[in-house]
């Protein structure tokens, strides 16, 4: 959906004299969680990207009542009238009022609870995969959400510039992000994107794939939370010392639908996840094979940086490196390589907005 952006003068110039008095702000809008940059101060915040809503009354009247960490702790767990809503999927805007919320609470939080005052510039990053339209909606939620003026950044462009890679110079820097409900590898030189390709197999692909499993193999039913837990815990994407490990699980059973507890052992689990990570490395595959001659020499040499919560899945940087054959390095933090990135821009905006092509303004 795509917002009228034109507001009354009175409220432009209010808005202007506020935004004097509050920092600039980076937001990494990601499906799976949010991290915000405050410049000068570094990552404030970093919650996750759910919003929990009241139904009052009939459809499209409703209230929200908490957001981020509080209320990815409702999710599964919510009396009636009450729903938890994951604003974003696979990196796109889902539910365009409730991203607006969301980015209200986070700009509100980067100003220390003033919301009403808080106009910043803000940079915010999109895939790179996204529509215009898609974009837009980007740019039109942040300044609905209380933005004096908004700047969309690709975001291999972030996680390669946060992950700390050259990609200014005339060289291949290749960043593989895996977030949520997208994978993305890019290929980065002289500051913009070569090849990029993006994919649905990300985190909640795997989280699923561990509910499959459980239903398939135990008849358990257990929620996505359940399932992120499984996978943080006992996840992996190669065989690990001490795999022999197990972990008790607990569920409703479908036969009877009466709770029941299992133990599963982590070569289940990885069996589970093989499918996810191996159209990962199908899609790096892919794009190597597009690249460039002269800068898939520098990527053979220099190897590929992982980013995003995903890159810390047990074992995928050796499992990646193996079957690839080239060097697999993690970013230092790799959750927060694309609001580091957002922040080094945010450090330096106006002249990074020459440098970067992908930069796009809304004007009030
Ligand atoms: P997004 O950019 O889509 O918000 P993030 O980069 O924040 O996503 O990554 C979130 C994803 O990373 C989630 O699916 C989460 O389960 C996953 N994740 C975080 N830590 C780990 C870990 N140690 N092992 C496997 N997956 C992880
Ligand atoms: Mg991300």
């Amino acid at each position: 959906m795509v917002r009228g952006i034109k507001r009354g003068w009175g409220n432009s110039v209010f808005r202007w004299i506020s935004g004097l008095f509050c920092r600039d702000v980076g937001i990494d809008l990601g499906t799976a969680n949010v991290v915000v940059y405050v410049k000068g101060q570094g990552i404030v915040g970093n919650e996750p990207s759910v919003v929990a809503i009241k139904r009052m009354g009939q459809r499209g009247n409703e209230k929200v009542i908490a957001v981020g960490t509080e209320a990815k702790a409702m999710i599964g767990k919510t009396p009636h009238g009450v729903e938890t809503v994951r604003p974003l999927q696979h990196g796109v805007i889902a539910d365009y009022d409730m991203t607006e919320s969301m980015i209200a609470h986070f700009l509100s939080l980067a100003n220390g609870g003033r919301s009403q005052f808080a106009h910043p510039r803000v940079v915010i990053c999109v895939p790179a995969c996204v529509t215009e339209v898609e974009r837009r909606a980007v740019i039109d939620a942040t300044l609905g959400g209380g933005a004096r003026e908004a700047y969309v950044v690709e975001e291999p462009v972030a996680a390669a510039i946060g992950a700390g890679l050259p990609i200014a110079e005339p060289r291949g820097n290749m960043v593989v992000d895996i977030g949520g409900g997208t994978s993305e590898v890019a290929v980065l030189s002289l500051g913009g994107i070569v090849i990029h390709e993006a994919l649905r197999s990300a985190g909640d692909e795997m989280d699923q794939a561990i509910i499959a499993m459980l239903r398939q193999n135990y008849t358990l039913h257990v929620g996505e939370v359940t399932a992120e837990e499984i996978k943080l815990s006992v996840g992996s994407a190669m065989p690990y010392e001490g795999e022999e490990e197990e972990m008790e699980v607990k569920g409703r059973d479908l036969m009877d639908g009466l709770p029941k507890a299992v133990r599963i052992r982590a070569a289940e689990v990885r069996d589970a996840l093989n499918p996810s990570i191996s159209r990962i490395e199908d899609m790096i595959r892919d794009s190597l094979e597009e690249t460039p001659p002269e800068l898939a020499r520098d990527i053979v040499d220099q190897g590929l940086v992982l980013t995003g919560g995903g890159a810390q899945l047990r074992g995928l940087p050796a499992y990646l490196q193996e079957s690839l054959k080239i060097p697999v390095i993690t970013a230092e933090k790799p959750l927060f390589s694309v609001a580091l990135g957002v922040g080094k821009i945010l450090e330096d905006l106006d002249a990074m907005k020459k440098v970067l092509i992908s930069v796009d303004k809304g004007m009030q």
